[in-house]
């Protein structure tokens, strides 16, 4: 069996160890005679595993006590909705902040549902690097909320543009309409989600598709502060409503169990074979690093975000000639280095360097990348 470093952007690479556990449990979960995929949820044995993976992520983010841990699904998109739709019950105005791709979508879906429903959902951006080609967040001082503020939306790691904040955004609101606690700040972690530890108590709300850092496609982490849970829009349909999963232990209907199984095999990983998100943070630095590095090292490589605001997780780039871009992916697959092609709406290449993959398929992408520069460059 032969295992290929893989930088898919999502979904991505999976723990070896996980998938290992995974086939071992697959027929038969610990003397059960079933797997995991054909219990019921509702049985104590798979209420076990949910709790466990609950846990467990509670442990490793450090989540107060004050916060509720969701398990849903459609994605971090569907999200995209259920953010207005359960912060905009008492009015108020949802602001965002705009860094590509994946926050401009956040921003038109709250958009929509303005057009659909409520006069007040008219989205304030509160913040935008649109006009410097999103290469840097906007700096603290360039935030400004609108004083009817009803929350601040971010994506802190935007996937594409391989950019990501420095900082937690503060909530400042100009006028004292709503009480400065009252907006709270909402992040799309996607991209970015237990790849370093994190402050929980800063957000009232954090989200994240499953299928970068959590395990595989088909769940979504909701992490919402409680006080929070009674501020939804009236006709919010139940199944988008945060407060349904807190009140059903997040299995108002069947959850997507085996995925839900999978992310806490993750979650152990985690915690057992890395030591912690402080460990897995000193792991993720040292890859990016290494590729930032051979990047900037040479003038066939190119990577356009600022420093500062670089992203850990996804790394864009492009080479000098862009002719040999299709040969550079050929080349690259046959040396086993995996979906290294840009998203479509941008081209170049990207690295995604989730916490699944290693320092050591790093190091072969580095290897690959300088040698082909000796051949083409
Ligand atoms: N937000 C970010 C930052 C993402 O990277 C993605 C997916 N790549 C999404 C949202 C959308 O996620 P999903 O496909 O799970 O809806």
């Amino acid at each position: 069996m032969t295992r290929l470093h893989n930088f898919c952007a999502g979904p991505a690479a999976m723990p070896t160890a996980v998938l290992e556990r995974a086939r071992e449990e697959l027929l038969d979960y610990q003397g059960r005679g079933l797997s995991v995929m054909e219990m019921s949820h509702r049985s104590p044995t798979f209420e076990a595993i949910a709790a466990k993976a609950e846990q467990d992520l509670r442990e490793l983010l450090a989540i107060p006590d004050n916060y509720r841990v969701l398990f849903m699904q459609g994605g971090a998109t569907m999200q995209f909705a259920c953010v207005p739709l359960n912060l905009l019950g008492n009015g108020g105005t949802p602001n965002y902040l705009d860094t590509g791709i994946w926050s401009t979508k956040a921003i038109k879906e709250a958009q929509h549902l303005a057009t659909v429903d409520s006069p007040l959902a008219n989205a304030h951006i509160a913040g935008s690097t649109r006009d410097s080609g999103y290469v840097h967040v906007p700096r603290p001082d360039e935030v400004s909320l609108s004083d009817d503020a009803a929350y601040l939306h971010y994506c802190h790691n935007e996937t594409i543009g391989g950019l990501a904040y420095d900082y937690v955004p503060e909530v400042r609101v100009p006028e004292v309409r709503v009480p400065e606690a009252d907006v709270p700040l909402v992040c799309d972690m996607s991209s970015s989600i237990l790849s370093t530890p994190l402050d929980v108590s800063r957000y009232g709300v954090i989200y994240a598709g499953a299928q970068k850092n959590i395990g595989p496609a088909g769940i979504t982490v909701v992490i919402v502060r409680d006080d929070l849970l009674d501020r939804a829009m009236p006709q919010t349909p139940s199944l988008l409503g945060w407060k349904v999963y807190a009140d059903n232990d997040s299995m108002i209907n069947t959850p997507p169990t085996y995925a839900w199984y999978l992310a806490g095999l993750v979650f152990e990983w985690l915690k057992h074979d890395i030591g912690g998100l402080a460990e897995m943070e000193a792991i993720n630095r040292r890859k990016c690093e290494a590729l930032y590095a051979a990047i900037d090292s040479s003038d066939f490589y190119a990577n356009p975000i600022e420093p500062a605001n670089r992203s850990i997780m996804n790394v864009p780039f492009t080479l000098a000639d862009e002719s040999l871009n299709a040969t550079f992916l050929d080349e690259a697959e046959s040396a086993g280095l995996l979906n290294l092609k840009g998203h479509r709406s941008v081209g170049g290449m990207r690295a995604s360097l989730y916490n699944a993959v290693s320092e050591a398929d790093v190091q072969a992408l580095i290897t690959f990348m300088q040698d082909f520069e000796r051949r083409r460059g």
